[in-house]
């Protein structure tokens, strides 16, 4: 079992910002519906990793953040289970039509990974996932969308065919995930994502998780996110 408060002394977290909210001890601090907290017990996490600690109640409470932290930390889960409560409070869901959460990552490996987490919690509460990256028949990519879903797992190349094949629509997008940052502009996707949010209504949340803060992703943050708290783990540049 791990010990949070010793894996935190080791790996010293700094969180910085302004009305930063207390971080959780236990996934009952969160105030998680029933049906998300039998997803989390099946998955077998008996409580939140540092990250997931300081950032949970911070995306819970609507604020956008910056997380800088190296693989294996547990990012994934503090983005997808405020995602599930993000949607399950939207008034409009079921009426209208495209995702209401967005998730960019730089390959279809991670995008992968990602959407079979998001699945396991979105089930609990009925809500579709979709995957969009390469190696899938566009076609077939462009069905799913079009029958809809709350969530879209993407590479940025492969969400930008979508949006031209006006296979969806991101009208109703106020949840933004970018995904190891530093990985996508590695891989020259900077164009796409920038034509990717400049199609998000400015009054979204956006989170940015990176494991370095180079210059060109530092300037990107400046740009889109809004008074970010900004959490880093551990010794990372
Ligand atoms: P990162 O994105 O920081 O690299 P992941 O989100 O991929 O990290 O998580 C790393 C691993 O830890 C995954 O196998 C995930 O299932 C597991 N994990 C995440 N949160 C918890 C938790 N609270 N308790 C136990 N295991 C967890
Ligand atoms: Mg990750």
């Amino acid at each position: 079992e791990q010990d949070v408060s010793e894996y935190k002394k080791s790996l010293a977290i700094r969180v910085s910002g302004f009305d930063v909210p207390r971080p959780v001890r236990t996934f009952e601090d969160c105030g998680f519906s029933a049906e998300l907290m039998k997803a989390i017990a099946k998955q077998a996490y008996e409580k939140p990793t540092p990250i997931q600690c300081q950032a949970l109640p911070i995306v819970l409470s609507g604020r956008d953040v910056i997380g800088i932290a190296k693989t294996g930390s547990g990012k994934t889960a503090s983005f997808v289970l405020p995602m599930i409560v993000h949607i399950m409070d939207q008034p409009e869901l079921g009426k209208e039509e495209g995702p209401i959460g967005v998730v960019c990552a730089p390959t279809r490996e991670l995008a992968h990974q990602i959407y079979l987490e998001a699945k396991k919690f979105a089930k609990a509460h009925g809500i579709r996932v979709s995957a969009v990256y390469g190696g899938m028949s566009k076609l077939d990519q462009f069905k799913e969308l079009k029958a809809g879903c709350e969530i879209v797992v993407a590479t940025p190349g492969r969400l930008i065919d979508m949006i031209k094949m006006k296979a969806l629509t991101m009208l109703r997008t106020t949840y933004l995930v970018l995904d190891e940052a530093d990985r996508m502009f590695d891989l020259g996707f900077e164009p796409q994502i920038r034509s990717i949010i400049g199609q998000i209504r400015t009054d979204r949340q956006t989170l940015l998780f990176s494991a370095t803060m180079p210059h060109k992703v530092e300037k990107l943050a400046r740009e889109i996110l809004t008074d970010p708290v900004r959490i880093t783990v551990g010794e990372v540049g």
